[in-house]
């Protein structure tokens, strides 16, 4: 009770950490910047979310937004950058759709749930070679498999990968090798680590990881990619070529988030860019990692050269105190850190949002809970 309305007279002082996987946590100062402008944006005198999409306002905001995500992943104008709807999980579909035809297929690597889930929505759509890139050996440690070892499918329209495995917690450290397009899911570790535009073919993101609120998903696709395209069967709103044409704006899109990508892309630029995230990364995943390597009582069972920075799960020793530890970190302010309900239990998702002293005050509390149940 006294907490409560410590919180509620001095609501900036209270530091709640929220290690959610996704809808994630956000800058506070990007909330803070949207809740002063919530009532009247750029002396409009309304909120950003009453506007046309099409008013010039908006239009200089979008513009803007697209500029920043360019220059943050250093994107040149060979590739399009569309701000839509519909999710990652619309992607799944909307790629098949573009490159699949009766005549050609495409080859999915696959290292967790989400993977899974592209190569088994694409094949409605087409011939897919569904590859399992992850073992699993008998004491369940986890490791990517080295491509060299496996038998692949020649000329495939494409390759799909997902770069960062959210639910399991496993990065490629390396692109594979294709000599299809290249195309991947970066939803959970966009904007967290450096890439090379130019190994891509097609990205794409769902933003409510690591860019702003949910209903805005990120696609970039090479342009020149669009002729190997066919959208004869399906919607103009997933059209890739046409939504470049018409600025991501065939319909209403989902302006508000859009908004809030557009703060979170200044901010980004603030800290340093996605030079400085990489840092971060490094530095707050080598953190938690070393805290949970100290001995059995945390374990992470996934293979050293493939551990992701963005999302680490971990299970305690004595799974029959996770309750006690999800229950504990709560009251220390440390929020979100329950597993994904197909993997149990913990996990802490460390995107850029995520301060290093949020990660400092987990270990801390996680020392502490050791010290007192181990
Ligand atoms: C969260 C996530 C998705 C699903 O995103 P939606 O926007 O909910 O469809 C897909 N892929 C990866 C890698 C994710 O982390």
């Amino acid at each position: 009770m006294a907490r409560t309305i410590a919180r509620m007279t001095s609501l900036n002082s209270t530091q709640i950490y929220n290690f959610c996987a996704g809808p994630a946590a956000l800058p506070k100062e990007v909330l803070q910047q949207a809740q002063r402008e919530m009532l009247d944006w750029r002396g409009l005198g309304v909120s950003v979310m009453e506007i046309s999409h099409r008013s010039a306002d908006y239009q200089q905001l979008a513009t803007e937004a697209e500029q920043r995500f360019r220059q943050l992943l250093n994107i040149s104008q060979d590739y399009a950058v569309l701000f839509l709807q519909g999710g990652a999980s619309l992607q799944f579909s909307n790629i098949a759709m573009a490159l699949l035809n009766s005549s050609n297929q495409a080859e999915y690597l696959c290292n967790g749930i989400w993977s899974n889930k592209a190569a088994l929505e694409a094949s409605r759509f087409g011939n897919v070679a569904q590859l399992d890139v992850m073992r699993i050996d008998s004491n369940g440690h986890r490791s990517l498999i080295d491509l060299a070892n496996i038998s692949r499918p020649t000329n495939p329209a494409y390759t799909h990968f997902t770069p960062n495995e959210t639910i399991e917690g496993l990065r490629f450290s390396q692109l594979p090798q294709t000599d299809g397009a290249l195309v991947a899911d970066l939803s959970s570790c966009i904007l967290s680590e450096q890439i090379n535009i130019a190994d891509y073919d097609l990205i794409y993101a769902g933003a409510q990881k690591n860019i702003g609120p949910a209903g805005l998903t990120l696609v970039v696709v090479k342009r020149e990619l669009f002729s190997q395209m066919n959208f004869d069967q399906c919607p103009s709103i997933f059209n890739y070529q046409k939504q470049d044409q018409n600025g991501s704006m065939i319909n209403t899109p989902a302006t508000y988030s859009w908004y809030l990508a557009a703060l979170v892309f200044e901010w980004l630029e603030r800290q340093g860019g996605v030079v400085a995230m990489e840092q971060l990364a490094i530095e707050k995943s080598n953190l938690l990692y070393q805290c949970i390597d100290q001995d059995e009582f945390y374990t992470n069972p996934i293979a050293l050269k493939d551990r992701s920075r963005m999302n680490i799960p971990f299970i305690l020793k004595d799974e029959s105190l996770n309750a006690t530890f999800l229950q504990q970190a709560k009251q220390a302010d440390l929020v979100g850190l329950n597993g994904h309900r197909s993997v149990g239990g913990m996990r802490a998702s460390l995107y850029n949002a995520m301060p290093l002293t949020g990660v400092q005050a987990l270990t801390d509390f996680m020392l502490h809970f050791k010290a007192h149940h181990g």
